[in-house]
């Protein structure tokens, strides 16, 4: 039996590195997707197949310019007929964006929250159907559906604890499969962003960074060898309650002086209201820095040091060869910067310092996110590893 789960993995992750290959560089080869992944022909083959029976991707003969002779098979992600599903469980409301295999978005509409964490499935079943029937397809077509949301959410789909909804232990992935048929899969919100960025992002063809990204929380995610680090249960990567001042402002998580009780939005805005009571927006604190205000340019100035410095702790202990910052980090770049890198560059060990690159995100603050599309379809793809379908899965 073990052998049997130890080949499905196997499977899936072969399934997984060929995708990307074909995600990162479109119309290659089958012979080259061999080269690329290291993976025999054999291998590769059985996979391609078996993504080309679940529609994800196609084959076309193409010659390469100036080539004589036979022309070459190439293979790409169908971008045709495929539909996939992000729904986000926003502070405020649930938005569902449909997309094709490629990525990219199509429609998006929003729909209020459920009343409370009991009904959250049946609020996601009928907002899918409503969704479906808006831009003109039927439910039967989506090929998966992803979940982003913004908690702590184990490996098992249970959800331990959600600081925006005001949630706490609930079994969130049963109660989703229960409701609805078809492969769909949940994921915490900021780990579906950085999946986002390595499949469609800033970090398309980098398989190990760090990703730090602030919003109505502040949170992050560490990708490895081209997979998403999870720890032992599911929680690694909670960048935002690497502890940045002694004895600091009390944190959501219970803690005093984590990164994230500076620099979530709400902490954000009550540092910044405290400085000028006028200022009750992420827009507003922008608005202020550029227009030179002194007090408010010293608090992001000072920003950017805590950040700088958690960050700095993350890079001593992981190495990690790639930092992408985003959300309102991004946002608040241009004010944030100096004091970023100065306190990185005081805290860092010079090696690890020297080779690690930083990155801004470019879509930290898409209004359309790509986390839940990005579940649904790494979800889809880890399907072509087992032989047969099954019907659900959690991530
Ligand atoms: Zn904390």
């Amino acid at each position: 039996m073990e052998s049997d789960v130890h080949a499905r993995d196997l499977r899936q992750m072969h399934a997984s590195q060929i995708f990307y290959a074909l995600l990162v560089e479109p119309g290659i080869s089958q012979r080259e997707v061999c080269e690329r992944t290291g993976y025999d022909k054999s291998t590769v083959s059985l996979i391609v197949n078996r993504l080309q029976e679940l529609s994800i991707i196609e084959r076309s003969q193409a010659k390469k310019s100036g080539q004589r002779g036979r022309p070459m098979e190439s293979l790409r992600i169908s971008e045709e007929g495929g539909l996939l599903v992000g729904v986000h469980m926003e502070f405020d409301c649930i938005r569902f964006v449909s997309s094709s295999l490629g990525g990219a978005v199509v429609h998006s509409k929003d729909f209020p929250l459920p009343k409370g964490p009991d009904s959250t499935g049946e609020t996601i079943r009928k907002g899918l159907a409503l969704f479906c029937d808006g831009i003109g397809r039927d439910v039967s077509e989506i090929q998966s559906v992803g979940v982003s949301i913004p908690g702590q959410l184990d490996n098992d789909g249970k959800l331990v604890y959600s600081p925006n909804l005001h949630w706490r232990d609930v079994d969130l992935g049963a109660q989703l499969h229960a409701q609805i048929d078809g492969p769909l899969f949940l994921g915490n919100d900021t780990k579906a962003a950085a999946l986002a960025e390595h499949y469609f992002g800033v970090a398309r063809g980098i398989d190990d960074f760090l990703m730090v990204s602030g919003g109505v929380g502040f949170g992050g995610a560490l990708f490895l060898d081209g997979e998403l680090y999870r720890g032992s249960s599911g929680f690694a990567g909670e960048i935002g309650h690497t502890k940045v001042v002694r004895n600091g402002r009390l944190c959501g998580c219970g803690a005093e002086g984590c990164v994230a009780a500076y620099m979530t939005l709400p902490a954000l805005l009550e540092r910044a209201g405290a400085v000028d009571s006028a200022v009750v927006t992420l827009d507003a604190i922008e608005a202020r820095a550029k227009q030179g205000d002194e007090q408010m340019l010293d608090l992001l100035h000072e920003s950017g040091e805590l950040v700088g410095l958690a960050v700095s702790n993350a890079v001593n202990t992981l190495n990690p060869p790639v930092v992408i910052l985003a959300g309102t980090l991004v946002k608040l770049w241009p004010f944030l910067e100096r004091g970023f890198h100065k306190a990185l560059r005081a805290n860092t060990l010079s090696a690890p310092f020297a080779q690690t690159a930083i990155r801004l995100s470019t879509m930290g603050l898409d209004p359309l996110p790509r986390g839940g599309v990005a579940l649904a379809l790494q979800g889809l793809i880890s399907l072509a590893g087992p032989t047969g379908l099954p019907s659900t899965q959690s991530d």
